[in-house]
């Protein structure tokens, strides 16, 4: 039976990690088809960012309740990561609770032991915080009307999955007391007491279930074993398929984090040039080009997300669909088209798009789709203040403007697509490089006016 076991729980082990090494695969391989961008500087600062903002929850704290409840469920996740270990071992060895056998009876260490009894209770006391927050999380999401949960992006897969993961949080805390109260109580049952001083387990569930017989209690125990380990390895083939992939990519995406201050939109070093000949009246604007000085960009901003840089497509696959970003978007609250989360939503899709149409057929294929206008639409790029908010926002320090702002470059620079208003603007800019329609000569005029 014990080989049998131990067969099963390899089976079912590798598979899971062998299938997740597959799609982390595939998602690099789609982060990869953006454009190269270097965000390696100044590694110190990039390191502080991502202890304080992914590890440390940081921009979390803007909402102190949900930060906290939040903190709860992240806390108890990186903390039952340790029971995983006794489990795993367990499994691969077809023995029970081997490391607390080691600690008292070959090893005969009080001091272990009671690391190990501490670490237990602390993970038991933690996963009932967890649950506590989970609760408080789906009255949130479905019974709350709150606005950023009540969004049309949200509408659909991205509600279930939200839903599916916090109720796999009630099933694998479950799953622990099932498995440690039943460990309990069946020690108390064949011996008349548990060597296990587990805090809750060994003084509430495990006493609670003492009335039950052997064999039920036997089967309560393995189910709570294998249903914590099977929702574990359930979770991590679920991972690429879920916004929850953030748990991981919060810290690279942290950690590779545009350092130039918030405000500074990317230039175009080619148009910047331009600029500044325009501006400089002894600029000769038939010099031939200097040596060394960059050339014109074959295209302007991005049309689809091989135009994005990697970054962006990091930034996507990352995603948490929080929406604070969209909370705090005068755009959207000014009742606009725009939401923010719902720029990175469908980068993420249109990514995952392009990636399952190269695997399919080969990287020539074109699908006569991209992301400008097929999945976000002119109404929403024109809408956007580029006030930075949703930047400010972002609790992984995600920039949805950036790629709003490139889409929009596409639009404006190479489809000559912008509203009237704003080409009398962009004609003024050109001809008296002023958004105005007089001459830079007259800029002065309206304090002359003043003084006489
Ligand atoms: S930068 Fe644009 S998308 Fe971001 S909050 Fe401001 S208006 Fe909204
Ligand atoms: S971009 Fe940031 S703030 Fe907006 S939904 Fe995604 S994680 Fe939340």
């Amino acid at each position: 039976m014990a080989i049998i076991s131990i067969i099963a729980f390899a089976i079912i082990t590798i598979g899971a990690f062998a299938f997740f090494f597959v799609k982390a695969k595939e998602i690099y391989r789609n982060i990869q088809l953006g454009q190269k961008e270097d965000l390696t500087d100044q590694p110190g600062k990039r390191l502080t960012n991502m202890l304080l903002i992914a590890l440390g929850q940081k921009k979390m704290f803007r909402l102190t309740i949900p930060a906290i409840l939040h903190l709860f469920i992240y806390v108890a996740f990186l903390i039952t990561q340790i029971e995983l270990i006794e489990i795993f071992i367990d499994g691969f060895t077809g023995q029970h609770r081997l490391l607390f056998h080691l600690f008292r009876d070959t090893l005969n260490s009080g001091f272990l032991t009671g690391l190990y009894t501490f670490t237990i209770s602390f993970i038991e006391v933690l996963s009932i915080l967890a649950l506590l927050a989970t609760f408080a999380f789906l009255a949130r999401r479905n019974l709350l009307k709150i606005p950023r949960f009540l969004k049309s992006e949200l509408n659909g897969w991205p509600k279930l999955d939200a839903n599916i993961i916090l109720i796999a949080e009630i099933y694998l805390v479950t799953c622990i007391f099932m498995m440690n109260g039943g460990d309990v109580a069946r020690e108390i049952v064949a011996t008349g007491e548990s060597p296990y001083g587990f805090l809750i387990s060994g003084n509430i569930v495990g006493p609670a279930l003492s009335g039950l017989s052997l064999e039920v209690l036997n089967v309560i125990e393995r189910i709570g074993w294998w249903g914590h380990i099977i929702g574990v390895l359930g979770f991590i083939v679920y991972l690429p398929y879920s916004k929850h992939l953030h748990i991981m990519l919060a810290f690279p995406n942290t950690y590779f984090g545009r350092l130039k201050p918030r405000g500074e939109i990317s230039n175009m070093p080619a148009i910047t040039k331009e600029i500044k000949m325009m501006m400089d009246p002894n600029a000769d604007p038939y010099a031939a080009p200097a040596d060394g000085a960059e050339a014109a960009p074959g295209k302007f901003g991005a049309k689809d997300i091989q135009d994005l840089s990697w970054k962006n497509l990091l930034d996507a696959y990352s995603c948490t669909e929080c929406g604070r970003c969209t909370d705090a978007c005068p755009a959207n609250q000014t009742g606009k088209l725009l939401s923010p989360r719902k720029i990175m939503m469908d980068t993420r899709d249109r990514m995952q798009e392009v990636g399952k149409n190269i695997k399919t057929h080969g990287p020539d294929f074109i699908d006569n789709k991209q992301l400008l206008k097929d999945y976000i639409t002119v109404e929403e790029l024109r809408a956007c203040t580029t006030c930075q908010a949703c930047v400010q926002e972002c609790p992984i320090n995600i920039d949805p403007l950036d790629i709003i702002v490139q889409l929009r470059r596409a639009l404006i620079m190479e489809d000559s697509n912008s509203p009237e208003e704003w080409n009398l603007m962009f004609s003024n800019i050109e001809n008296n490089a002023a958004p105005w329609q007089f001459s830079q000569q007259d800029r002065d005029k309206w304090a002359k006016e003043l003084t006489q």
